[in-house]
């Protein structure tokens, strides 16, 4: 007899014969510059730890003694007796660092995206998003039941179009974009797509997974970099990159944050996060504002290495970020690239299709503010040696 999940074991034999099947690579010890991933020690370029700060001692420090102080759990929902004054104080911190009114804690960046959109749009509505943005900001898209419109990517003009094409009196519409996307770290034209939304009345939404404690002056962010303070309604940033941690932000007005407090779902229904968690976080933007050397250091290595790698030869896309994409196009290739990487002592995982779209795989390199010019020089030297190999480079 068979079991009513076997069709599960027909797909998993379907993705791994389509080489989709994801193993994902365990880490020994703490994350880092560099690593030990199932037993080996290499270069890591595959974490978002851009700031170096998910093993900082002061970090730990002040997990380990917010976890002895105020426990391990919170014992529920913030709405129900979760909230401890930690959570309030990170998110006035958290509001002051992206110049927001108001700031709103979630339990990922994930859940603050998709929670989010959810909560503000109705099926009436509409939604103009970029083409390659989050699979959260997607799945809150859906949730709404709005209207989905795809603009092609970076494609400010375009979103202008959908936004006039699709409204109608009393209809919603809310401009979304990821601040730098995810894959190919570059930059959304966010001053463009401000002007686009100001013009149609539209609510203009950021998710700055990425670019919260890396772009802008302190790590604010899109925003900042940009110059357009007041003009972004809402702010997303995520706790699990830079700020080397876990957890999700809105950042806004005070009636978008008691409407979330309201409406939010995963913060109505989710317990809280840990002290540990919180007190971390906090800790972190005292970190990056005592310590804007990091800041500097991930912009100096970031130079370094995209100008290595493009001095190699190879093509590194559009980046304007410390994500560096090596685009070799062939999933095949690419899978050998990493696999070849990772054996020469450099991790920077193969992104294939679904991910990124057929015919454009590549190796995802991020560095970070803990790499050295050595760190980066001998990965360069992989790199070369690697490159050679598999013909990619003349
Ligand atoms: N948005 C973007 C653009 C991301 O890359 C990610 C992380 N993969 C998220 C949102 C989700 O953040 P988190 O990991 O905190 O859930």
């Amino acid at each position: 007899m068979g079991h009513a999940l076997d069709y599960l074991s027909e797909e998993l034999k379907k993705l791994e014969a389509d080489g989709l099947l994801l193993h994902p690579r365990t880490l020994d010890g703490p994350t880092g510059a560099r690593a030990s991933f199932d037993g080996r020690d290499v270069i890591n370029l595959a974490s978002n730890n851009y700031l170096g700060l998910a093993n900082h001692p002061r970090m730990n420090r002040a997990a380990a003694e917010a976890a002895m102080r105020w426990g391990a759990g919170t014992g529920a929902v913030r709405t129900i007796a979760g909230q401890m004054t930690l959570h309030r104080e990170l998110e006035e911190r958290f509001a002051a660092f992206k110049h927001a009114p108001a700031a709103l804690m979630f339990q990922s960046g994930f859940t603050a995206n998709a929670g989010t959109v959810a909560a503000i749009l109705g099926p009436d509505d509409v939604i103009v998003s970029d083409r390659l943005n989050h699979a959260s900001i997607i799945d809150g898209a859906r949730l709404s039941r709005a209207e989905i419109k795809v603009f092609e990517h970076r494609d400010a003009d375009h979103a202008d179009a959908l936004l006039a094409e699709t409204a109608r009196p009393g209809r919603r519409q809310l401009l979304i974009t990821d601040g730098v996307f995810s894959m190919d770290g570059d930059i959304a034209p966010l001053g463009d797509l401000v002007e686009v939304a100001e013009r149609r009345a539209a609510i203009m939404m950021v998710d700055d997974a990425h670019a919260s404690g890396v772009l802008g002056a302190g790590g604010a962010g899109t925003v900042d970099h940009f110059g357009v303070h007041g003009r972004v309604d809402i702010q997303v940033g995520t706790l699990s990159k830079a700020i080397g941690v876990l957890g999700g932000f809105i950042a806004g007005p005070f009636h978008l944050i008691e409407w979330l407090q309201n409406r939010g779902r995963p913060y109505l229904f989710s317990t809280s996060a840990p002290p540990a968690v919180v007190a971390a976080c906090i800790e972190a933007l005292d970190i990056i504002r005592d310590e804007p050397e990091r800041l500097e250091r991930l912009w100096s290595n970031t130079a370094l290495f995209k100008e290595g790698l493009h001095g190699l030869g190879f093509d590194t896309g559009d980046s304007g970020t410390p994500i560096t994409p090596v685009i070799s196009g062939e999933e095949v290739t690419t899978q050998t690239l990493a696999r070849r990487l990772f054996d020469e002592g450099v991790f920077a995982p193969a992104i294939v299709f679904p991910t990124v779209p057929r015919g454009r795989a590549r190796v995802r390199t991020i560095v970070t503010a803990d790499h050295t010019e050595d760190d980066l020089r001998e990965a360069l030297g992989a790199f070369e040696r690697v490159g050679k190999e598999l013909g990619l480079l003349g």
